[in-house]
């Protein structure tokens, strides 16, 4: 079954009980220290004006409550389903992990439902902290980040005698590390033969005109930073999408976007699209947080480095270069061979088209926006490693900050600070062109972000 990865597949049936689940689900609640998701209080008031919204939303089975059950040495992580789904799951490690993939659903939950939990519960049980989300169309997933290494006994749905309705219940045992390793290894070896299905895309023609590429960061499954109802893969989406539609005006440039809707896009294939699409630009958007300092604020434009600036750029680096870890993807999945590959004058050419995009940005944002106190940081961002194609990651801010918040979900900053954006992408080029013309002097040269087609 090339393709599929199946240690445990389960048909599940079902049961309602609803009522029931939702009064015993809100007298357990307290105890487990989870938030209670949205849809909980949902169904207990059972709104006739909310039905239109339901109907739309049954197109996919949906989630419509979570919670943690803990019993000696194993830990339940139970969804509740509109109806029973088949379910794969399997480990991985570098983080440790388990995957439960599934078909599209709808999680009618409240985002922050998985983080680690507060208090006395965060060090007891096997999960540190769980997301959900869609990963690719058609599929959706569950990734648990383990606080130990763990089996799975089950993945499945569990069949109640009812309406439909069923419990996905993942269930989970601690063990050692050698047969966690064993585990991850049969892993590995499926995905590895499941990627090399996936790597025959052809890089597309050049176009005539400099592509910019606009990255929103995040996205589906990894929904980045999340601070009091703040998403950061939904702001900077709307923030990237206000970019792009900016410069799309200006008939110079053709805009593309690494994604168009709140799908997962892996690190590696973001920088693929970047060379493969003969970008002359690469603008990732992202939005940082940082719990303990709440007074810190401003955006920060970073390019690639082997070296980080300062601590705080590592940090961020290290975030930002989670995602892929967040969607429940191997290290082996990672497509990326650019390190090989790399001539060193193309790379330090691009970096210091790089560095010089970045000042610009820098100088055009604090027309319109905050910036950090030191808001020009490098360090080894995976997103920005396309050699030949100058990049920089743009921290709108901070979520953790109350002004910075406030900012970022507010319509009117995000026009006005997209506009900026915008400009400074254009006054790049601009002078940009004025180099090129010098450097075209040189036949042995090639233009940063003129790389030919297919050429290094
Ligand atoms: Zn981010």
């Amino acid at each position: 079954m090339p393709g599929c990865i199946f240690f445990y597949r389960a048909a599940c049936s079902t049961t309602a009980k609803l009522l029931a689940l939702v009064v015993a689900l809100a007298a357990a609640w307290p105890a487990l220290e989870i938030p209670i998701p949205a849809a909980l209080f949902f169904s207990l008031s059972l709104p006739a004006e909310a039905a239109p919204e339901l109907s739309e939303a049954t197109e996919h089975p949906a989630a419509n409550a979570v919670r943690l059950e803990q019993s000696g040495e194993r830990t339940k992580l139970i969804f509740e389903l509109s109806t029973s789904v088949e379910s794969a799951s399997f480990v991985l490690a570098d983080p440790d992990r388990v995957i439960v993939d599934l078909p599209q659903m709808d999680f009618l939950l409240d985002p922050e439902s998985g983080k680690p939990a507060k208090g006395p519960h965060r060090k007891t049980g096997l999960i540190a902290a769980f997301r959900f989300g869609q990963l690719a169309p058609g599929k959706s997933r569950i990734v648990i980040d383990l606080r130990a290494p763990a089996r799975v006994l089950r993945a499945a749905c569990e069949k109640s005698d009812g309406d439909g309705h069923a419990s996905l219940v993942i269930e989970l045992a601690k063990t050692d590390r050698a047969d966690f390793r064993a585990a991850v290894q049969i892993a590995r070896m499926q995905l590895s033969s499941a990627t090399q299905t996936k790597k025959d895309q052809k890089p597309q023609p050049a176009s005539i005109k400099p592509v910019v590429m606009i990255d929103p960061g995040h996205g589906g499954i990894d929904r980045g930073a999340m601070v009091k109802g703040l998403v950061e893969k939904d702001l900077v989406f709307d923030f990237a999408k206000a970019v792009a539609a900016k410069l799309e005006t200006d008939a110079r440039f053709k805009v593309v976007m690494t994604r168009d809707d709140d799908s997962f896009v892996p690190l590696s294939e973001r920088v693929r699209m970047a060379r493969d699409g003969h970008a002359a630009l690469f603008v990732s958007i992202h939005a940082d947080t940082l719990s303990e300092a709440s007074d810190v604020s401003g955006a920060t434009v970073y390019t690639v480095s082997d070296r980080a600036s300062d601590a705080e750029a590592a940090r961020v680096a290290q975030t930002e270069n989670q995602a892929d870890a967040a969607a429940g993807l191997d290290k082996t999945e990672d497509a990326s061979d650019v390190s090989d590959i790399l001539f060193d004058l193309t790379r330090r050419e691009t970096r210091a088209y790089s560095h010089f995009f970045a000042h610009t940005l820098t100088n055009y944002w604090r027309v319109a926006g905050r910036l950090n106190k030191n808001p020009q940081r490098s360090a080894g961002f995976r997103v920005l490693k396309a050699p030949d194609v100058p990049s920089v990651l743009l921290e709108l801010g901070y979520l953790s900050n109350q002004t910075d918040g406030q900012a970022l979900s507010s319509a009117q900053w995000r026009d006005k600070a997209s506009s900026q954006v915008a400009e400074a992408i254009e006054a790049f080029f601009a002078s940009r062109e004025s180099t090129t013309t010098l450097i075209k002097t040189d036949p042995d040269q090639v233009p940063v972000g003129k790389i030919p087609p297919g050429g290094e």
